[in-house]
């Protein structure tokens, strides 16, 4: 159906089977049958077939093939039956790893797929924007981001920003009337919304009319990318490492294949030996690692209520120095309870207030009407702050649904934490009344009168001094303070922002919200861990200050600031003070943007909340945007990197943690593989050099990289955090994974596994060169399975948390190196000498056990 702009309303309800009440549940889903999902398309997902057969497109897996050919061409059958074997279990490896990955992140996707408000069967539900279809009535406020395409059938002041669409970044001011023309082009259909769009200002009540593909933006959307991602910097940065060592190891290959040559081994027996040694040393399980640390990472912290948009953001988690969060709902419980009330009368306890009494009356009137919130039964709907409202006004004796219905609202200013009030307008007795509630040091700066004893005057400075010392007094005690105003209009008509002046002021309300049970704990954690908490919050600066105080986010020397001190200041000037500002009240979205660019000067990864809609250029600033899941905009949760599920302080605190311990797995992982490859180059190198038999067939070396890589390094990936991870200070971001101390450790680690290695060699040259090779590999082999317990963290292995998966890894390494030694079949596959006796297996698990044994006292004596 086309010109939508056109339409009368009862032709558009007509066309689309609905009214003002929505649609029925059932019709709703029968139309889903219909129409399909509110959902883009995504391009063609690769199969498992292809997935499988892309494991192959890499050169040394086309060296190995190339191996297999020479293996079979020279008769050794065996070897190319092996090499065919580890091909296709990687192959398999890399495709089950690629289909977890994927799954990993589509189920983040999921979990952090937008909802919609919508009228069904006359009810305001909210429903997953994925089940919308047209017909749908669709409720719009500040914050969302249009879930599909519609008509205005209402509108409060609404204004969207279309950019996806237009490119054009000023908002657009919308209408309900209708557009008599008939060519229009879409930024100029001022009675549509369309999918992708920011409200940023106001509300509207919509018909849905186009979802999923049918809507302008699906029309020009190319079929959506699948859920790749882009690689993160650490994973570029080990691919580029990767690359280095490659060629390096490649380099020795050469030198170990030329040496082979020239002392007369065959060509192809050397040429295979080398590709063998450059298979098993070349450490391609790198990126994977990397990979599938990430996603392990996001799968906990997504069970920990932190949902994590994107890989990178994981990496950055661990480096974080500073947060900054905002206070009520995160630091706070956001469980309001009204607790005294002023008016010029005096100082009054709820307990004590009575709805229908004179100077509460119209305090808590104008509560009630300038408020969206709602109570249904048991739940409260909307923001906690209006909805204590209600419960107060129901406590003082009042009905808040009778009062509504008594006085309907006619036009509304909304709530926006820029301005930090709200007004509406009402018919009272003959009167056109605007009533407005707000903070009260900016809606006492707009009061001209003030009502005492039932009767209007003129407000003096003692009154202004009152009341400003009675704010004070509140705030003091941790409470937030809002202050209640009305002023009569002309007539019925539109409200303007011009009209939140001269007001008339009525009374403050001051309300508890306690801090959450957690935050004091995890701002300890935070400091243990050299991360700065700072709080950021739109309310007043002494009720901050008490509530930071009580936390400990605000400590002797420290400072608090208001939004309105910071404007005087210039960006030198905050990055120079920014350290010692720990609270900072009366913001506006906009100051947000600024304290995160001073700290992010000053060398400091920030973290930063928001939950508003003028949130989100402050969320993209930081290095990690963090979005509130329950009470947040759908435009902060676009613009985040992480999205809270539980809105809480504390779970912050614990994603920071995780993000460490990621990290650190991962570099234990890169450890283990990196030192044990060493061990064998090491191994290989001494021998060719000292012109000694090859201490490990081809076969054996594919083996060796088959199951004591990737196991045991996955194996690290799932270690839990130790309380250790918050004791450090932040990680330099910059820093590589590779420091001097990391190489130590490698150079050390995988030196000593060679010694063992070539000790074992020399043993079985007392016997023969076949079984200096069985005992040099198997001691290789046992090595590397014990040394994945010294790489599962850096304390002594009896002070790890437990991980069955290091144990399970070791016990499947084992349980094949066991079969391959004592399965006498096995033997001609894998070169294994048959005189191997039990003294031997004792010499293996003995001298294997040695560098294990060595970095454990070791850590033992450093950890007395
Ligand atoms: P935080 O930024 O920590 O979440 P906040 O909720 O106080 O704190 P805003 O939502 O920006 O921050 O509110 C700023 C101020 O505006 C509040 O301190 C309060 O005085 C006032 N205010 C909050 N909600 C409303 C509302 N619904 N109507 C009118 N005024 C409000």
């Amino acid at each position: 159906m086309d010109k939508l702009w056109m339409r009368k309303k009862d032709e558009l309800f007509q066309e689309f089977g609905t009214s003002m009440r929505g649609l029925s549940g059932e019709e709703a889903e029968q139309r889903i049958e219909k129409y399909g999902e509110n959902k883009l398309k995504e391009g063609k997902r690769k199969g498992v077939i292809q997935v499988f057969f892309e494991q192959f497109a890499d050169l040394l897996v086309v060296i190995l093939i190339a191996a297999a050919v020479i293996s079979a061409l020279t008769g050794g059958i065996e070897g190319t039956i092996v090499i065919i074997t580890v091909l296709i279990l990687n192959a398999i490896l890399g495709t089950v790893q690629h289909f977890k990955a994927e799954k990993s992140l589509e189920s983040l996707k999921a979990m952090s797929a937008p909802n919609a408000r919508v009228i069904r069967n006359g009810e305001k539900v909210e429903v997953p924007a994925a089940r919308l279809v047209p017909g749908d009535i669709l409720l719009l406020e500040a914050g969302d981001v249009s879930a599909a395409d519609g008509r205005i059938l209402e509108n409060h002041s609404l204004q969207v920003s279309e950019s996806a669409l237009t490119g054009e970044s000023e908002n657009v001011n919308k209408i309900a009337e209708i557009i008599e023309k008939d060519e229009l082009p879409l930024g100029d259909r001022l009675n549509m919304v369309y999918s992708g769009s920011l409200i940023s200002y106001g509300r509207a009540v919509v018909l849905v009319t186009g979802t999923g593909m049918n809507t302008e933006i699906g029309k020009i959307a190319n079929l959506m990318e699948s859920a790749q991602e882009k690689s993160t910097p650490l994973q570029r940065s080990l691919d580029d490492f990767s690359k280095k060592l490659s060629f390096i190891i490649l380099g020795i290959c050469a030198i170990v294949f030329g040496l082979g040559v020239w002392r007369g081994q065959p060509m192809a027996d050397a040429l295979m030996f080398a590709v063998a040694l450059a298979v098993a040393a070349i450490p391609e399980a790198l990126s994977s690692i990397v990979t599938i640390g990430l996603a392990i990472g996001t799968q906990k912290m997504a069970k920990e209520n932190a949902i994590i948009k994107n890989l990178r953001a994981v990496e950055s988690l661990g480096c974080v120095s500073v947060i900054c969060s905002d206070k009520t709902g995160t630091l706070t419980q956001n469980k309001m309870t009204v607790q005294k009330t002023f008016t010029l009368e005096g100082t009054t306890d709820t307990d004590d207030v009575d709805c229908n009494r004179t100077p509460y009356r119209e305090l808590i009137v104008t509560g009630v009407l300038c408020n969206d919130g709602a109570i249904n039964g048991e739940t409260q709907i909307g923001d906690p702050t209006e909805t204590a409202l209600l419960t107060f006004c129901r406590k003082a004796g009042g009905n808040e649904g009778d009062i509504r219905n008594t006085y309907p609202r006619m036009s509304e200013l909304p709530f926006d934490s820029d301005r930090k009030l709200m007004s509406t307008l009402h018919q009272i007795e003959e009167k056109y009344l605007m009533m407005t509630k707000g903070a009260p040091d900016v809606l006492l700066a707009r009061c001209k009168n003030v009502v005492e004893n039932g009767t209007t005057r003129e407000m003096t400075q003692k009154d202004l001094d009152g009341i400003l010392a009675q704010n004070q007094a509140f705030s003091s005690q941790g409470l937030r303070v809002l202050a209640f105003a009305k002023k009569e209009i002309d007539a019925k008509r539109l409200l303007t922002l011009e009209d939140e002046n001269e007001l008339t002021f009525i009374g403050l309300i001051a309300m508890m919200d306690p801090p959450r049970l957690e935050s004091a704990p995890a701002v300890g954690d935070c400091r243990r861990a050299g991360i700065r908490p700072v709080m950021i919050t739109g309310d007043h600066k002494v009720t901050a200050s008490a509530i930071a105080k009580e936390i400990g986010i605000l400590q002797e020397g420290d400072r608090a600031m208001e939004g309105s001190e910071l404007e005087h200041i210039s960006d030198d000037e905050l990055r120079g003070m920014v350290k010692d500002i720990s609270v900072y009240a009366r913001v506006s979205p906009e100051h947000k943007i600024r304290i995160v660019r001073a700290w992010q000067e000053n060398g400091c990864i920030a973290a930063m909340t928001g939950d508003g809609v003028n949130d989100a250029p402050a969320l993209k600033q930081a290095d990690i945007g963090i979005a509130m899941g329950i009470t947040g905009t759908e435009v902060s949760k676009d613009a985040a990197a992480m999205i809270l599920t539980d809105d809480n302080f504390a779970t912050i605190v614990k994603a920071v943690g995780n993000g460490r311990n990621v990290y650190a797995n991962i570099k234990n992982s890169i450890q283990f593989l990196l030192s044990g490859n060493l061990a064998g180059i090491i191994t290989v190198l001494f021998t060719s050099l000292l012109a000694l038999p090859l201490p490990f067939t081809a076969v054996q070396l594919l083996f060796i990289n088959l199951l004591t890589d990737s196991l045991p390094a996955l194996a690290v990936n799932m270690e839990k955090p130790t309380g250790d991870l918050l004791n450090d200070k932040p990680r330099d971001p910059r820093e590589s994974i590779l420091t001097k101390d990391f190489m130590r450790r490698l150079v050390i680690q995988g030196g000593m596994i060679a010694a063992v290695t070539i000790v074992a060699f020399y043993i079985g040259m007392g016997v023969s060169d076949g079984m200096a090779c069985t005992m040099a590999f198997a001691t290789l082999c046992m090595a590397r399975l014990f040394h994945g317990f010294n790489c599962r963290g850096a304390r002594s292995i009896f002070r790890l948390p437990n991980n069955p998966y290091s144990y399970g890894a070791f016990a499947v390494g084992a349980t094949f190196l066991m079969a391959v030694l004592f399965i006498p079949g096995l033997h001609g596959l894998f070169d294994i000498n048959d005189a191997l006796t039990g003294t031997h297996i004792l010499q293996i698990v003995g001298l294997a056990l040695v560098p294990t044994f060595i970095i454990q006292a070791a850590r033992v004596v450093r950890g007395r």
